[in-house]
């Protein structure tokens, strides 16, 4: 059975405490590999190694850490099959997905911050009667990086690489539920030659390594990505320490459908925002909002569809509906469903678990569900589900549609759909979220601004924002007009 180790100083090591945990293959319920169960003496040890590294690779020419994150992104392009399958079995998504979406935006994450580094630069202001301002931007030494498990190299590619990029070491932890492909990405910098302790990574529970990371006096800057509560948790540990920190947090995403849409379009990219890896992305559309005159057409048309939506066996290149990602999360949705209907909601398709036959018999899977009538107060419509599981509710004017919106404590992304270009640009103002879609979901350019307003998070990853939140700028003024 493969264990899946610590990576820090170059080398490979087992948890001081010998401990493991259980891995399990969310496609049939079994164990399939054992993982380092850390503790806060592996959390030192990496940082030390880390802060070992740090003089080093902070002076590095950015061409040079140009070289060495291009050859990660490399490394792992040329084992993308193999990325793609281990994600795959390890998260339960399908792994038609895992090969078109999650590998490859790892290997772009690298790619796209590999050549930031080259690219970033800092400002100087010229002052009448004074000389010129100008702002140093240094790296802050070792860069926390913790993600979760939906999209397990996608997001951890996400953090490391403009910390790397932006002249830090890393110490990085994957969810304890996926930590496969982090494994595979230290034996891929290994055997590129990334130069040893510059990136680290350690595997465990959060609060039993995740916290230790956080919390260490070596580490300067955290960026977390994962749910509200625990990034609530971060801020009062290591926000009271004055570390810079970065919350990509939970959400609540409405997808506002205007009657004069193009509905075909808008039909088949909403059955995307709603139900792709299985619901698990943060940015799905979880409260669909539609115009009361195209309710009706539009619920028949979206539930006929969503009832024909296959759930099956990741593994299989023609699944597109693979296994949720572990049984705790099963039973979470299955009682968020349960919860819906005793709140008085009509599950108009799906509302189930799915049993698949045979080796699969055990493994995770719900069938893709559609529920209407509730009232947008309620917990189902307040609370994250992170499943495959959305709402229908309707509007009769934009204002009310906004209202909706914006009606939960939450403010990470929002779909509109119309062809009113002036509704279009008042709308995405009047919403509050971060991201705001239209006419379209998932359209990701890196270089622009990714991140939450309200319990979705602090700060924006993504482009230079990212650079800015890896550096501390410092101003030095210079007179010599005079
Ligand atoms: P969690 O908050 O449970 O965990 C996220 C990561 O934090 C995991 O690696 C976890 O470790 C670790 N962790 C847990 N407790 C602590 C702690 N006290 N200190 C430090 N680290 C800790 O989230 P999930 O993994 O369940 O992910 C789902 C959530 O992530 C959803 O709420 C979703 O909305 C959010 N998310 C947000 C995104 C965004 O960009 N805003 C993008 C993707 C997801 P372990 O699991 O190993 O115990």
């Amino acid at each position: 059975m493969t264990e899946i180790l610590n990576f820090y100083g170059g080398e490979f090591h087992p948890a001081d405490s010998g401990a493991w945990l259980d891995n399990y293959d969310p496609s049939c319920g079994k164990v399939y590999s054992k993982i380092a169960r850390s503790g806060a003496s592996d959390a030192d040890k990496a940082v030390k190694a880390a802060e070992k590294a740090f003089p080093e690779w902070s002076s590095l020419p950015a061409s040079e850490r140009f070289r060495h994150m291009k050859n990660l992104a490399d490394g792992i392009r040329n084992n993308l099959e193999t990325y793609a399958r281990a994600e795959s079995k390890d998260n339960g998504k399908p792994v038609s997905l895992a090969r078109s979406v999650d590998i490859p935006r790892a290997v772009s994450n690298f790619e796209f911050y590999a050549a930031g580094a080259m690219h970033y630069a800092s400002s100087a202001h010229y002052t009448e009667g004074l000389g010129i301002n100008y702002t140093l931007r240094r790296p802050i030494g070792v860069a926390g990086c913790i993600s979760p498990w939906n999209l397990p190299l996608y997001l951890f590619s996400w953090k490391i690489a403009p910390a790397l990029a932006a002249g830090n070491t890393v110490v990085a932890k994957p969810s304890e539920i996926t930590p496969m492909t982090a494994f595979m990405l230290a034996k891929t910098a290994r055997e590129v030659g990334f130069p040893p302790g510059v990136l680290n990574i350690i595997h465990g529970l959060g609060p039993e390594v995740g916290e230790p990371i956080c919390v260490h006096p070596g580490v300067g800057a955290v960026s977390f990505t994962g749910g509200t509560a625990t990034g609530k948790r971060i801020i009062t540990q290591a926000g009271t320490m004055f570390k810079k920190l970065s919350l990509e947090l939970g959400g609540k995403n409405p997808n506002i459908i205007f009657a004069d849409c193009d509905f075909d379009k808008m039909l088949s990219t909403t059955l995307r925002s709603s139900f792709a890896n299985q619901g698990q992305i943060c940015l799905c559309g979880s409260r669909i909002l539609v115009e009361k005159s195209l309710y009706a057409e539009f619920r028949d048309a979206f539930t006929a569809k969503v009832s024909k939506m296959k759930v099956g066996d990741p593994a299989d290149e023609h699944t597109r509906t693979g296994a949720v990602v572990s049984e705790s999360h099963m039973e979470k949705i299955l009682s968020y469903i349960e919860i819906a209907k005793s709140e008085g909601g009509k599950v108009l398709c799906g509302g189930e678990r799915v049993r698949l036959g045979g080796d699969l018999s055990e493994g995770y899977y719900i069938a893709p569900t559609v529920i209407e009538g509730l009232e947008q107060e309620c917990r189902t419509n307040q609370e994250e589900i992170f499943g495959p599981v959305v709402t229908l509710d309707t509007f009769e004017t934009e204002a009310e549609a906004v209202a909706k919106a914006n009606a939960t404590p939450y403010g990470l992304a929002a779909t509109l759909w119309t062809s009113d270009l002036n509704r279009a640009h008042r709308a995405a103002e009047a919403v509050k979220a971060g991201i705001v879609w239209v006419n379209c979901w998932l359209e990701r350019d890196l270089r622009t601004p990714f991140g939450g307003v309200k319990q979705s998070g602090v700060g924006r990853e993504g482009g230079f924002d990212a650079m800015d939140f890896f550096t501390e700028p410092k101003n030095v003024c210079v007179s010599y007009l005079r």
